[in-house]
Formats: C-alpha cells, sequence, structure tokens
C-alpha cells in the first residue's frame, strides 16, 4: 500500500477505507471472505503480465513456462481436494463456469431443469434476465412450503414431465444439505447430466462438512472467493475425459480469452491451504457458528427457514416482525453489520424489498470468532433491529462492535 499511496494517493485512500470498513464491521454476507496473505500476495504478483492462451504444455504463446507449472499445481491440487480427475482452473468466475458446462453439452434451445431463484437458485440457473435463461429453455423446481426444503418428488416429476437435457444443482441461499445422489438417480432416470454448482458450500465440501458431489455428478463447477476462501474466480470439474476435453475447449477459446495467471497462483495457494488440516476444523466452527447464530436468533423470537441451518448460511424471514430485507440490511449496516437483503421462499414481500436477510458464517469464523461471539452478533442483530430509527442506538452498537473487532484482526 506504500507504493499506492505515492504512486495513486486517490486509489490508495479508497482501498485503505475499504480495510477500516473490512477491520470494524461484523461480515455476514454468506458469499465473502478474508483470504490469506499469501493469496493475496500471489494475485498481486508478476504472474499478472503473462498471456498464456492455451493450456499447460500446450499455450499459443512463448515464455510460458513458468505459468504452466502454477496451473498445473493448481489443476493436481483441486483434483485431490475434491477427488476429481480432471480440472480446468481457468474461468475468471462461477458465471462463466457455469457458461463453458452449457456450452459443452448443449445447444441454444435445449430443455434444463434447474432450481427456482426466488427458492435459493443462482441467476446463472436460467434466470431469464441471464445467458443461461436467453439461451436454453429452463423450467424450474423448488422447495416444499410446508418445510421449505428441496421437493426432490416435485423434482423427480418436473424431470419425467419436462425430459431435460440437464438438471442443475446448487443454490445461493439454501441452508440444508442437498441430497446430490437422489439427484443423480433422477437424472440417470430421463438420460440427464447432472450438473452439480457448489460454489456456496465448496469449503464445507472440501472441509467435509457436506457431502462431495463428485462422485454423483457429471460435472461440478464452483467460485473459489466463497467458503473456499481463495481469490475471486471459477473452476469446473468432471471425472469424465470427453467431458473434460468438451470443458477446456469451452472455456477457451469458447467463453474466455487469455486466463489470469496471477489468478491461478492465487488459487493453487488457497487450494493448498485447504489441504491442510486446520481447513477442516476452519469449515466445523463455520457450521458451528451458523447454528449457534441461528438458535440464538430463534431464541429472540425470529423465524429461520426451514428452522435452522446444516451449512454456513440462514435465511431470516423478517415478516412477521413487520420488517422488510432492504431496511433490515440498511439498518444493520448503519450498526456496523453487513448482509444482504433475500428473498423467501413463497415471498409475499416485492422482490426489490425481499422478505428477509440471509446471513452467513465463513468471514466471521476466519477472524477467529466462535459461539459466544455468535450470540453477541445475534444480539446486536436484535437490538439494531428493534431500533431501527434511533441513530444513537444503532452508532453505540457499530462502537462496541469496532472495540470487539480488535481482538479478531484479518488475516
Ligand atoms: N453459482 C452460485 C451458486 C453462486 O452463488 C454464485 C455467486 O454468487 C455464482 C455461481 C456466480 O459466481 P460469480 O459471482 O463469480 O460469477
Amino acid at each position: 500500500l506504500t507504493i499506492l499511496e505515492s504512486a495513486d494517493p486517490a486509489v490508495a485512500e479508497i482501498v485503505r477505507g475499504e480495510q477500516h470498513r473490512q477491520q470494524n464491521n461484523i461480515e455476514l454476507i454468506a458469499s465473502e471472505n478474508f483470504t490469506s496473505k499469501a493469496v493475496m500476495a500471489a494475485q498481486g504478483s508478476c504472474l499478472t503480465n503473462k498471456y498464456a492462451e492455451g493450456y499447460p504444455g500446450k499455450r499459443w504463446y512463448g515464455g510460458c513456462e513458468e505459468v504452466d507449472k502454477v496451473e498445473q499445481l493448481a489443476i493436481d491440487r483441486v483434483c485431490k481436494l475434491f477427488g476429481a480427475k480432471y480440472a480446468n482452473v481457468q474461468p475468471h468466475s462461477g458465471s462463466q463456469a457455469n457458461a463453458a458446462v452449457y456450452f459443452s453439452v448443449l445447444q441454444p434451445g435445449d430443455k434444463v431443469l434447474g432450481m427456482n431463484l426466488a427458492h435459493g437458485g443462482h441467476l446463472t440457473h436460467g434466470n431469464p434476465a441471464n445467458f443461461s435463461g436467453r439461451f436454453y429453455n429452463f423450467c424450474q423446481y423448488g422447495v416444499r412450503q410446508d418445510n421449505e426444503l428441496i421437493d426432490y418428488d416435485e423434482l423427480a416429476e418436473v424431470a419425467k414431465r419436462e425430459q431435460p437435457k440437464m438438471i442443475t444443482a446448487g443454490a445461493s441461499a439454501y441452508p440444508r444439505i442437498i441430497d446430490f445422489k437422489k439427484m443423480s438417480e433422477i437424472a440417470k432416470s430421463v438420460g440427464a447430466y447432472l450438473f452439480v454448482d457448489m460454489a456456496h458450500i465448496a469449503g464445507l465440501v472440501a472441509g467435509g462438512q457436506h457431502p462431495n458431489p463428485m462422485e454423483y455428478a457429471d460435472f461440478v463447477t464452483s467460485t473459489t472467493h466463497k467458503s473456499l476462501r481463495g481469490p475471486r474466480g471459477g473452476i469446473v470439474l468432471t471425472n469424465n475425459e470427453d467431458l473434460i476435453k468438451k470443458i477446456n475447449s469451452q472455456v477457451f477459446p469458447g467463453v474466455q480469452g487469455g486466463p489470469l495467471m496471477h489468478v491461478i497462483a492465487a488459487k493453487a495457494v488457497c487450494f493448498g491451504e485447504c489441504l491442510k488440516p486446520e481447513f477442516s476444523e476452519y469449515t466445523k466452527q463455520i457450521v458451528k457458528n451458523a447454528q449457534a447464530l441461528a438458535a440464538r436468533l430463534t431464541e429472540l423470537g425470529y423465524r429461520i427457514v426451514s428452522g435452522g441451518t446444516d451449512n454456513h448460511l440462514m435465511l431470516v424471514d423478517l415478516r412477521p416482525r413487520g420488517l422488510n430485507g432492504k431496511v433490515a440490511s440498511e439498518t444493520l449496516d448503519h450498526a456496523g453489520i453487513t448482509v444482504n437483503k433475500n428473498g423467501i421462499p413463497f415471498d409475499t414481500e416485492k422482490i426489490t424489498l425481499g422478505g428477509g436477510i440471509r446471513i452467513g458464517t465463513p468471514a466471521v469464523t476466519t477472524r477467529g470468532m466462535k459461539e459466544a461471539e455468535m450470540v453477541q452478533i445475534a444480539n446486536w442483530i436484535d437490538k439494531a433491529l428493534n431500533n431501527k430509527d434511533n441513530a444513537e442506538v444503532l452508532s453505540a452498537i457499530r462502537a462496541e462492535i469496532a472495540t470487539v473487532n480488535e481482538r479478531f484482526p484479518l488475516p
């Protein structure tokens, strides 16, 4: 940052401001985390200067001998981490990893069965505003209204009726274990590919806290920046030799040009960290923390969607408290607590407001917070929401959080 300060004080000031925000706030966005300094060092390295279209040993540019090694290291480590035979580590994001999967075996107009966005699915699983919904003919499955769990019976019924070419599993706001075995049985029964997008839960899978989809899915994608705690980016995994060939030609030249070799180096560092026993301990604590936070919020009278959580996140339905997600997330921002507004399955609130908030524990767990701090966080959330129009109370909470955060420095 000293170099940046002398070269470009305007940008340096913004970075400092963001550093300050991250240090002083409670970060509860379920898709965010704090990477290690080693991940940042790799990402901020001279590898950013290198063009390397192609794959290790088969590049369109000269001078790739060093970046070849780092890409191969990332591939080998991520294959070991998830027990996969093949990997592509080049996607610049989760969305681009997903695009490569669709492009590899689908034609525009083909039918795909994906999870309803309003029930926890992701934009790239068929939302009409996204390329996936524009190129492919998506039908949807969701959760049951009575227990808010994925309705596998409905899924099987829709699959039978619609005969999709692919079934997409995985979610951005689903707090329970996903039954990949059952989904693969359903996919097989209709001759569809099973594609698991494990972006949110990849860290938990790596740490043994969620079943691994590799055994069941034809394709697995993930982001690397959520519970995996790496740089922003994507990956595609498969056990099928024909499918990896298709994936490789769809990532490059299909949807991308030159890979980001500095980010791939940072992915290699991240996968190396995930292979250490400490990472498994970290993911255990993520789940314990989410459960402790959900339990305390329940005690305080909040309705948690599906009654709790098995993973790193929960959805809090704020409609019974006469609040919506927008008001709640803005109030919590004033108190130094960062969350996102979120729709609740079968929401009755406008989509722009959202019936609730999504809360995740990967980032606070990275800081070393445990169950006692989760109880404290739930108490702060409750106090802030009960005093949403009282600026004094909100800034007192903010100050208290900044003091507590001093005990939990960023990596
Ligand atoms: N898939 C899922 C399930 C996600 O939750 C996300 C991001 O939120 C993505 C894909 C997309 O990742 P990116 O934002 O890197 O494009």
